[in-house]
């Protein structure tokens, strides 16, 4: 029998879909120019950024000279924060950042108070959720950042952004929104929201990876992320990742075009996973908001047990999934984003992060249910803490 290989790890990465790919294919070889470059060469090149700029912008509801090409989220997100944080020295030093964004923030965010910045990591509520009230109360006479996530990449919930943007807008102060796990699943109109600037990445959606977007409104200061060439209207030096881009654009207007589409199939099967999950295990909890959480995301934390056990059985199995806790790879710091929600550090070690996508099926989750239900059983059976609370309440 052939074995299987399921994948349930569309927040960590998903594959370059074909007609991205096949789109891309010619920007290596016979399309190859500089962007930068005078001649007809580099003027095919432009040609393809600028039709990628113009889709990218588009879908969004900004202007093409509002976007920023880059290598990645973690780029975008370190270029928002940091840049801002440079640009409006002279107006403050407080930022405020959310205490469940994801590392791209979080590590810059110390590193600028390092650098002399106050940071102000705002709490979450136990669905994971930032309450506009709570970046009101921080907001101090010398902020110039905001940065709260769009959606969270490990428990899904989704954040009031446009009401967190709003009282930005009143105080002047720059909103940023790391919107990576939203992009291609989430209707996003910058507009709409009124963000200043949102970041996103090409990988999450199908498309290359150490490719991604900045959007900064017209008129927002930030200062450059790379000084060097004249590429992107100063702000990035670096010769332009042409095929990189094109995929990124071609990718992201085919989710956009089958986002309806694509959200239903994906909520059905976590819906049914999350059915499965709860009526054949006992001491399991949702992590996360269930209602306001994205499309793919069921994160659990199964008392008693260890996530990294339960990933390895299931890889044994098959099945990728993502444990909280292995986030920051090889490290057994349970996860940030669960202890900010206050989950007991104990229950935040059991906690397993299943994401969907369009390429799976009912009968893989229901095969990973079952998987997943004799894998904690077998597990909870050798662990003393199961032998010692089994049955407590420790959730209400
Ligand atoms: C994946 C991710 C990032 C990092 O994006 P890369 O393109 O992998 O650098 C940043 N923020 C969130 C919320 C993510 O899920």
């Amino acid at each position: 029998m052939e074995k299987k290989r399921i994948y349930f790890d569309h927040a960590a990465t998903t594959p370059v879909r074909r007609e991205a790919l096949e789109k891309m294919l010619p920007y290596f070889s016979e399309v190859f120019g500089n962007a930068n470059s005078q001649h007809m060469f580099g003027r095919d090149a432009v040609k393809a950024v600028d039709e990628a700029r113009d889709t990218v912008a588009r879908i969004i509801n900004a202007k093409p000279s509002e976007i920023y090409f880059t290598s990645g989220g973690t780029e975008s997100d370190n270029w928002a924060l940091r840049g801002t944080a440079h640009a409006r020295r002279d107006k403050g030093r407080h930022l405020i950042v959310s205490s469940i964004e994801h590392p791209a923030m979080i590590a810059t965010a110390k590193q600028l108070e390092k650098d002399g910045f106050d940071v102000t990591y705002l709490p979450v509520d136990e669905t994971g959720t930032v309450s506009p009230e709570s970046v009101r109360n921080a907001i101090r006479d010398d902020t110039v950042f905001i940065g709260v996530m769009t959606a969270n990449n490990e428990v899904g919930t989704i954040q009031p952004v446009k009401e967190i943007a709003a009282i930005a807008k009143e105080k002047k102060i720059t909103m940023f929104t790391d919107a990576v796990q939203a992009a291609g699943v989430l209707k996003l109109d910058v507009k709409e929201l009124g963000v200043d600037m949102m970041s996103f990445s090409g990988h999450k959606f199908y498309g290359p990876k150490g490719v991604g977007v900045l959007y900064v409104k017209s008129g927002v200061k930030i200062d450059p992320v790379m000084t060097g060439g004249h590429q992107e209207r100063m702000k990035r030096g670096g010769t332009t990742n042409v095929p990189a881009i094109v995929g990124m654009a071609e990718a992201f207007r085919l989710a956009d075009e089958e986002r309806e589409k694509n959200a239903a199939y994906v909520t059905a099967l976590r819906d049914r996973f999350i059915a499965g999950v709860e009526a054949r295990i006992p001491d399991v909890k949702l992590n996360g908001h269930r209602v306001n959480r994205l499309p793919a995301n069921a994160d659990f934390s199964f008392r008693y047990i260890e996530g990294e056990s339960i990933l390895f059985h299931l890889d044994l199995a098959g099945i990728a999934v993502s444990s909280g806790s292995a986030c920051s790879s090889g490290s057994l710091e349970p996860s940030h984003v669960l202890l900010a929600m206050g989950v007991p550090e104990e229950t935040a070690h059991g906690s397993i992060r299943f994401t969907f996508g369009t390429d799976n099926t009912a009968e893989e989750v229901d095969y990973a249910v079952d998987v997943l239900a004799e894998t904690v059983k077998k597990l909870r059976a050798m662990s003393p803490l199961f032998k010692q609370f089994e049955g407590e309440k420790q959730y209400v």
